[in-house]
């Protein structure tokens, strides 16, 4: 330590406790949000806490805008879809071919993927973790977590009052970097095996003010945006490291919603790497809006109505667990007795470097499976990871990240955590698998 910061320590005092909850969820996007309704419904007295002022996190936070088709994803997820739809915040997608029926057992027509009005979405989670019983924070960040051997005790939060502990018999980590894990001195793994890269990072915009049917003809009429996007490049107008446009029409007439901003290099847990990303995703932001103006019908006169909050984070800490979900287990459709959750999704990775998007998946109408082990972190009796960062390898990683699946595993670690309560386990690997399964299936999801 040099001599400046031997001089800030600071002397021990005792944090008062805010709130005991049975089951504690850090974070409430969408893996958060899932876990505590589910737990609430299950019974047990939950607490919810999120840093920002809305629950969503990417979904909203992060302005995301999208959801991919979701044929194997019923349960809360279909629930929050449908209270979305019903305030009329959705719009499916036109482009997209219906999907096949279910597998065997499913039942109802496949999930069409589409586009949501973010503010839409934020009330929608607001009234349905109210109803459920959650007792909801927002403004608390977790700074801390006490352990006592292998339980987690209390964890530390901060907030314009100070610090303060929360104590809970049940801790589920939904805050998409794996904090309370991380603090709790749970093994991770960052960034792929060959150079510890992660994926980029993208900060989501939205344009208001454009002529939707002229975008429509010029977006849709393959290839001719892309071609579009090249011609501004080599014309120097633009210089993101993206191979095309990622672009969605939202619900709200005029505005529409840009996945293409590439930030590489940067590690979301990192402060001062996020803010820069921040700054240079915002640079982005107002450099395809440029491009738009210039060069593609229907956004001659559309401005920047809205940049995300916070940049969105594709990739960071990954939980290691009872179980690490791989890349074979995505692409041969794996199945598992411990199995919570299904999902189609593909290994989708950004390109971590440069230019690119791998896609690889299982074939056309078979689904994975992901194993309730891969929620169980090691080493720690009464902690659940229901968020993207559940224990798996980069590429399986970005396969299961999608929403309706975390939506999913939410469910299910929430589901557990509850049920774990009522029993008065001392150790979520003394729950009855079988029973869980049972009991999301009577609850609407797809096992
Ligand atoms: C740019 C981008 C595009 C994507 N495109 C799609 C897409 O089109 N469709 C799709 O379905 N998925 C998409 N994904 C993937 C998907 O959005 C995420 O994988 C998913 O939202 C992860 O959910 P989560 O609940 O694990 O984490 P998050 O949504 O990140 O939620 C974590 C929550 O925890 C809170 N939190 C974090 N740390 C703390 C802390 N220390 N204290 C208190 N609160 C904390 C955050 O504020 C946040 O609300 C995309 C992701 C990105 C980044």
């Amino acid at each position: 330590m040099n001599s400046i910061e031997s001089r800030f320590t600071e002397s021990p005092r005792r944090l008062s406790v805010l709130d005991h909850a049975d089951v504690l969820v850090l974070g409430g996007g969408s893996g958060g949000v899932g876990a505590a309704i589910a737990a609430a419904r299950n019974g047990a007295r939950t607490i919810l806490v999120e840093r920002f002022g809305a629950f969503g996190g990417t979904w909203t936070s992060g302005l995301l805008s999208s959801i991919m088709p979701f044929p194997y994803v019923k349960g809360l997820f279909q629930e929050i879809l449908n209270e979305v739809a019903a305030s009329g915040g959705w719009r499916r997608s036109e482009t997209e071919d219906p999907y096949a029926p279910g597998p065997n057992g499913s039942p109802g027509a496949p999930g069409h993927g589409g586009i949501y009005d973010a503010e839409v979405m934020k009330r929608v989670l607001d009234r349905m973790v109210v109803e459920a019983g959650v007792k909801p924070y927002f403004f608390l960040q977790v700074a801390g977590a006490f352990r006592d051997g292998n339980r987690i005790e209390a964890i530390i939060v901060e907030s314009k009052e100070g610090r303060h502990v929360l104590t809970a018999d049940y801790f589920i980590d939904a805050s998409g970097d794996g904090d309370i894990a991380h603090h709790a001195g749970v093994p991770t793994e960052y960034g792929r095996t060959e150079d510890g890269q992660v994926q980029p990072m993208t900060l989501i915009f939205k344009m208001e003010g454009v002529d939707d049917a002229r975008a429509e003809a010029h977006c849709r009429s393959d290839p001719r945006l892309a071609e579009t996007w090249q011609r501004a490049k080599l014309a120097g107008d633009v210089t993101i490291p993206r191979e095309n446009v990622l672009l969605s029409r939202s619900p709200v007439p005029g505005q529409w919603a840009f996945n293409t901003t590439r930030i590489h290099g940067k590690n979301g847990t990192r402060v001062r790497e996020v803010t820069e990303a921040m700054i240079e995703g915002r640079r982005q932001a107002f450099e395809v809006a440029a491009f738009m103006r210039s060069y593609v019908d229907g956004f001659e006169k559309a401005r920047v109505s809205e940049t995300a909050g916070h940049i969105g984070v594709r990739e960071s800490r990954r939980i290691l667990g009872d179980y690490t979900l791989t890349s074979d287990d995505i692409i041969h459709a794996g199945s598992f007795d411990d199995a919570i959750a299904r999902g189609n999704w593909y290994v989708d990775i950004h390109s971590p470097t440069g230019q690119g998007t791998t896609t690889v998946g299982p074939p056309d109408g078979k689904f994975y499976e992901i194993p309730f082990r891969s929620l169980r972190p090691r080493g720690v009796d009464n902690l659940l990871i229901a968020s993207r960062c559940i224990d798996s390898t980069h590429e399986a990683h970005a396969a299961v990240r999608i929403t309706p699946q975390v939506v999913a595993i939410g469910q299910a670690a929430g589901t557990a955590a509850a049920l774990c309560h009522g029993a008065a386990l001392c150790n979520i690997r003394d729950l009855d698998t079988a029973r869980l399964r049972e009991t999301l299936r009577s609850q609407g999801a797809y096992v």
